[in-house]
């Protein structure tokens, strides 16, 4: 390693190596069952610390990544130098431009938040503990992706520092192909220290959760299938077979049962959105009810993800289309009395807006694909290694038919099996090749 006492004297951060306290807590995540063993972090607490951290790995032969929340930690990084986002909290909105600012270390719950003061909304993810500019760089789906689309669509610019350590721009008008990349290609493209994002008007809409008993999950996933089919195209929903642990901290209603869940988040007015969600209220006796009119500053309520950190595995594709026989197919393996170690079966109903790519491209993974597919395991790290995969190799031989070849990343998690090489398509592929070469010459960011 060379000698640090340079790096130490310019980034205003922590610098540290294994040894060092606080190394594992600057290491660490939203996901606890990945712990980073790199050579050394920096905890970067503005754009010249991310743009001297990067000269450095550079002139080190270091390869370096980035982490904000560690919600995308899937896996984890050996050697390397890691740096970390978190301290760039910097979040303004400015509500006659409609346009949010936000620092590469802000999570979306900060960004809602501030919007909702000013009657805005940013197009964010199921969860508001995301890293937002993580988000951002995979693209994004959320519970407005059909009346909304994908939330890159709506960055506006980013601040970036290059694998040359220099801090430039990239919006259409500068650095445009390094901008078309940002917005969905993530992997290998610099380190973003800001990004500007456009936001919608928005106060409240009619949304949330219904949950049916797992007798009852049959018959609503088949009624949902034939429904999404037809829905109208600004409602988005999405249902999930959850089998909730039998410990202490689960809530009663949920703790130690299988139930389904069906979100439903409609940008419209309560009487339309009562009317849609009609007949999937009626599909069967409704067990939790948290579907109605909701404020867009509760948007997370909608999916109600988890907050805490704690250990996760998941696995997702995209699917072209589904049918009935989709569901007989997945069904048999994460439906009613079933033992499979899965948290979590979910398939989230996309299309409508996210098919449209925005003025100029971007590069985006999975646009043309109609429903998301995601595996949760068991939160018990002790199985994540081969009882976790093994089953979920089984679901998704099961439903083979009907997967995408192309995916989104934010939405990949552990590699499915049989998938090589990146989740874009191959043409997006070859141009996010040749942004990376140009902005980062030297090889200096992981690309995997
Ligand atoms: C509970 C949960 C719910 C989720 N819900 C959704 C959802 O609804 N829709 C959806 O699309 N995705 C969803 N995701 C996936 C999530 O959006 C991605 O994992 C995203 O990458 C997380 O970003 P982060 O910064 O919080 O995580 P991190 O683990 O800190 O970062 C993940 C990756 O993002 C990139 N990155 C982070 N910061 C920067 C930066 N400053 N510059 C350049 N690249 C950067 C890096 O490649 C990094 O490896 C969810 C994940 C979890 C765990």
């Amino acid at each position: 390693m060379a000698d640090l006492t340079a790096l130490r004297s310019l980034v205003s951060g922590p610098v540290l190596e294994p040894a060092d306290a606080g190394f594992a807590e600057e290491a660490g995540g939203f996901n606890t069952a990945v712990v980073h063993t790199v050579d050394l972090v920096v905890g970067a607490m503005n754009a010249q610390d991310v743009a001297h951290a990067v000269s450095f790995a550079r002139d080190a032969g270091l390869r370096v990544r980035v982490q904000a929340t560690g919600h995308g930690a899937e896996a984890p990084i050996v050697g390397g130098m890691l740096v970390t986002t978190k301290r760039l909290d910097s979040l303004a909105v400015d509500a006659a431009a409609k346009v949010a600012t936000i620092g590469s270390g802000v999570r979306w719950a900060a960004v809602v938040a501030a919007a909702a003061d000013v009657n805005l909304a940013p197009i964010t993810g199921s969860s508001a503990n995301v890293g937002a500019v993580g988000y951002l760089t995979g693209g994004g789906l959320g519970p407005l992706a059909r009346s909304h689309g994908f939330s890159s669509d709506y960055v506006r610019g980013f601040t970036v520092v290059t694998g040359n350590g220099e801090i430039v721009e990239a919006t259409p008008d500068e650095n445009a192909d390094l901008f078309w990349a940002l917005r969905g290609g993530r992997r290998g493209l610099g380190i973003v220290t800001e990004a500007r994002v456009a936001l919608v008007e928005l106060d409240e809409l009619y949304a949330g959760s219904l949950t049916f008993a797992e007798e009852h999950i049959e018959t609503v996933v088949r009624a949902w299938v034939d429904w999404s089919a037809t829905a109208p195209s600004d409602v988005t929903t999405s249902i999930a077979v959850f089998r909730f642990p039998d410990l202490d901290f689960m809530p009663p209603p949920l703790r130690g049962r299988t139930l389904l869940g069906l979100r439903f988040a409609y940008p419209g007015t309560s009487e339309d959105g009562e009317r849609l969600a009609a007949p999937l209220r009626d599909a069967a006796p409704v067990y939790l009810d948290s579907l109605g009119v909701l404020a867009a500053r509760d948007v997370a309520q909608i999916h109600n993800d988890p907050t805490n950190p704690g250990p996760g595995w998941a696995s997702g594709a995209l699917l072209a289309d589904i049918d009935q026989d989709f569901v007989t197919a997945w069904l048999g393996q994460v439906g009613s009395g079933k033992q499979v170690p899965l948290l979590g079966a979910e398939i989230r109903h996309i299309g409508s807006a996210t098919q449209t790519d925005v003025v100029g491209g971007s590069a985006v993974g999975g646009r043309p694909a109609s429903y998301t597919f995601t595996l949760i395991g068991a939160p018990n790290p002790a199985l994540f290694a081969d009882v976790v995969p093994a089953a979920a190799d089984i679901v998704y031989a099961a439903i083979a038919p009907w997967l995408s070849p192309e995916s989104t990343i934010n939405f990949v998690g552990v590699a499915r099996p049989g998938q090589t090489g990146e989740p874009w398509s191959a043409d997006t592929q070859a141009r996010l090749i040749e942004v990376r070469k140009a902005h980062d010459p030297h090889g200096v960011f992981a690309t995997a």
